[in-house]
């Protein structure tokens, strides 16, 4: 058995293991209980299973039945059961790479924005979700649910900025209280905070009244040891435009801890500038290319996949392109981390990155639109 192998198999049984007799931990329960929660568990699952139907192409993962069903969904999995395909954030090693790209660097650069890379959840679907696309007939995801607190999983990853990116609105220092929940429940909110821009897929997080309900959640590397994760609350929309083709969006997450912002600052500026020193060796426009994808699939723990560029599509309206890659995703991959490795600007160090969007019908995949990093 290869390590790769090896490790996917600790990983699933790792969702295995967390998905135990959680229901009946108080240890009150008999038989019957045990056997009505899982009949909840199943009609929660079936309800899942049409939600996300109803999404046509796009990668979001539902629950009803909070966490629990997330561990029982993975293992259902009909788009790559066993998983074989994703190997866990933490224990990616440069043996992981394809051959040809086998480098420290593009290790390195993995790593710092994969850390950055968040689990996000939302427990609302706005009611101002379109039926159709602007102009189109196609259906616009989830608008069925709107108003609904069903819970939606998917990906993105997070970028601090502060008063020396003059971007004056995210850091608060004075008469406004923190909004996080901490603060609101202590009733003495912290009067210094700042925030957090998270960018995913529009698709997953639509307007300011879903990211109001959205928790994200940092460093979820291990289903079982979670000790180290960081859950910050959304806090509203920056960027989304329902005009645009490129299904991007920007929302801001808020957290008075300092120590924790300024790792992220840090982290995201060392990210920035790694993606560049190893980008610089693959600079192409050809496809056929690694294409390396980092999220959270089924709303569960960080998974790195890699495969080929095979395709990149212009968008109209956004002037952006959309990247089509054979790198695995699931459900729940929406809004993951996309580096089509090397595209960009040619010479200049500009890189394209994208948030995954879809699961085409032919097995490939695609990215939102891009940014240049
Ligand atoms: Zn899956
Ligand atoms: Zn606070």
């Amino acid at each position: 058995m290869s390590s790769t192998e090896k490790t996917n198999l600790e990983s699933l049984s790792s969702c295995l293991a967390t998905m135990g007799p959680k229901e009946n931990e108080d240890g009150d329960g008999g038989d019957e209980e045990t056997s009505e929660a899982a009949t909840f568990s199943s009609e929660t699952m079936v309800q899942a299973q049409k939600a996300k139907r109803d999404q046509g192409l796009y990668e979001a993962e539902v629950s009803f039945g909070g966490e629990a069903d997330l561990h029982r969904q993975i293992i259902g999995c009909t788009k790559n059961p066993g998983h074989k395909d994703f190997l866990p954030f933490s224990s990616l090693t440069i043996d992981h790479f394809p051959d040809g790209y086998k480098d420290e660097k593009l290790l390195e650069a993995v790593q710092a924005w994969g850390e950055l890379v968040v689990r996000i959840a939302v427990d609302y679907t706005s009611p101002d979700r379109p039926e159709f696309y602007p102009d189109s007939t196609d259906p616009y995801p989830f608008h069925q649910h709107g108003g609904s607190s069903m819970t939606r999983y998917g990906t993105g990853w997070a970028a601090a900025c502060t008063k020396d990116d003059g971007l004056d609105v995210m850091v608060f220092d004075g008469d406004v209280p923190c909004p996080c929940e901490d603060c609101e429940k202590s009733g003495r909110p912290a009067t210094s905070w700042g925030c957090i821009v998270i960018m995913t897929a529009m698709h997953v997080v639509f307007d300011t009244s879903e990211v109001e309900r959205t928790s994200v959640k940092f460093f979820y590397h291990d289903d079982e040891d979670q000790e180290n994760t960081v859950t910050l609350k959304g806090k509203s929309i920056k960027h989304s435009d329902l005009e645009m083709d490129s299904d991007h969006s920007e929302f801001l997450a808020v957290t008075h801890d300092f120590e924790f912002f300024e790792k992220i600052r840090l982290r995201s500026a060392e990210a920035n500038h790694l993606i560049k020193v190893a980008g610089e060796n693959y600079e192409t426009e050809e496809t056929g290319g690694l294409a390396i994808v980092v999220s959270h699939p089924h709303g569960c723990c960080k998974q790195v996949t890699f495969g080929r560029m095979l395709e990149r599509d212009s968008l109209e309206r956004s002037e952006r392109f959309a990247y089509v890659y054979s790198t695995a995703t699931c459900p729940g991959s929406s809004g993951g981390w996309v580096w089509p490795v090397g595209m960009g600007v040619q010479g200049r160090w500009w890189y394209h990155m994208a948030a995954h969007s879809q699961g085409l019908m032919d097995r490939t995949n695609m990215s939102t639109g891009h940014w240049i990093f």
